[in-house]
């Protein structure tokens, strides 16, 4: 899949702006603070009506704006299609596919995003909340029911936490906690379920590439780590479900005591291993980097098997952080797809590769 065409219109620093991308890469070059990521951020936004940068719509919007649109014409699932979706602060937004309305959500059926950008590159050392965020992005784009489960699950997790935080001042809150914590069982069980197939995927697509990355055969791994009571994460939905209620049931006071959730999905983690041991505790930097970049094309492939089109690939200002033998690597030998890759102008990138190249000045493509 890919997009042809955006119009941003009072969008971040784009009052009104078309650009066009060609199929294969783009390298989108310019100074600091000129608009590369806004521009990425919107492309982005097709895949699913929000942003990777804030949860708020209203810091979309352009600020001598009122409302901001975004309007693109994709090609995927082997049609033109033209995307639209308005923001105005204080009202819901508004999404349509070919001028039929859409959810958020929906939007996953028309074009998938994979981003990668500088947070990323830490992902292996940094804590288990960035890997969950990559599980539920990536499940959530090619499993619309995990989505779903996810958010009843956040919206219970959230409620729970304050009856945990608020109970002493107001006991009469303890009335609804059992039913809260066995409903934070049941959505932990489908997403445990789900997770753990996609880590499984995950991992054998990643260890070819990050062979072929790394350059030395480095044997990538990866391990799905959730609820200590879950005995087999591929069991069914109904047995993760009893093993996780046993261990509700036993850190139950525990949970009142420390006003914490300790039981459930919240907690889980991607454990990363090169050649046999923990990234995070042994690999090098470069490592890591080499690591996160290969498990980000992974999830490259599984959208490809899953949808028969590769996602668009999103690559904000990582170039700089890589070395030359694998910025080659992420210029030149990713087949395959659109790729939007958005660096810095004084970084010479723009000349080694064979793509498009935009340059972006205070939110104008020259
Ligand atoms: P860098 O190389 O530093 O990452 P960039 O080109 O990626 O720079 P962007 O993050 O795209 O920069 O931001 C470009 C400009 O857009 C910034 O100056 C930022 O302050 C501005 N900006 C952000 N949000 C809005 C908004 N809602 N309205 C107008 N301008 C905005
Ligand atoms: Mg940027």
């Amino acid at each position: 899949m890919i997009v042809k065409r955006i119009a941003l219109n009072g969008f971040r620093n784009y009052d009104f702006e078309t650009v066009d991308f060609i199929d294969g890469t783009n390298v989108i070059s310019g100074r600091n603070a000129q608009g590369k990521t806004n521009l990425l951020e919107a492309v982005y936004m097709l895949s699913c009506g929000r942003s990777f940068r804030t949860r708020f719509d209203r810091e979309l919007v352009g600020f001598d704006f009122s409302s901001a649109e975004i309007l693109a014409d994709v090609f995927s699932h082997d049609r033109e299609q033209t995307i639209n979706i308005k923001l105005q602060p204080g009202q819901a937004k508004k999404i349509s596919v070919n001028s039929v309305k859409k959810s958020a959500g929906e939007l996953s059926q028309v074009v998938n995003a994979v981003l990668f950008c500088p947070d990323d590159l830490n992902m292996i050392k940094e804590g288990a909340a960035v890997r969950r965020r990559l599980m539920d992005n990536a499940i959530s784009q090619i499993r619309p029911r995990y989505a779903q489960y996810l958010s009843e699950f956040n919206r219970l997790y959230e409620h729970k936490t304050r009856i945990l935080k608020d109970w002493r001042d107001k006991p009469s809150l303890l009335d609804t906690l059992d039913e809260f914590s066995e409903g934070m069982c049941r959505a932990s069980a489908q997403l445990i379920r789900y997770r753990a197939s996609f880590v499984q995927r995950l991992k054998k697509a990643a260890a070819p590439i990050h062979r072929e990355f790394s350059g030395n055969g480095e044997e990538l791994g990866m391990e799905y780590k959730t609820v200590s009571s879950v005995k087999d994460p591929f069991a069914s939905v109904k047995e993760i479900y009893y093993d996780i209620c046993e261990h509700q049931e036993r850190h139950r006071q525990a949970e009142l005591d420390s006003a914490q959730c300790l039981t459930g999905a919240h907690k889980d983690d991607l454990e990363i291993y090169i050649n046999g041991r923990s990234a995070r505790s042994f690999a090098s930097q470069g490592q890591t980097r080499t690591a996160a970049l290969s498990v980000k094309l992974a999830e490259r492939e599984i959208f490809l098997a899953e949808t028969g089109e590769y996602p668009i690939l999103l690559l904000d200002d990582v170039l700089s952080e890589l070395d030359e033998k694998r910025q080659e690597f992420v210029l030149n030998r990713i087949g395959g797809g659109q790729t939007l890759i958005s660096c810095c102008e004084d970084e010479g990138i723009s000349r080694r590769t064979g793509g498009k190249v935009l340059f972006v000045e205070k939110g104008r493509i020259k």
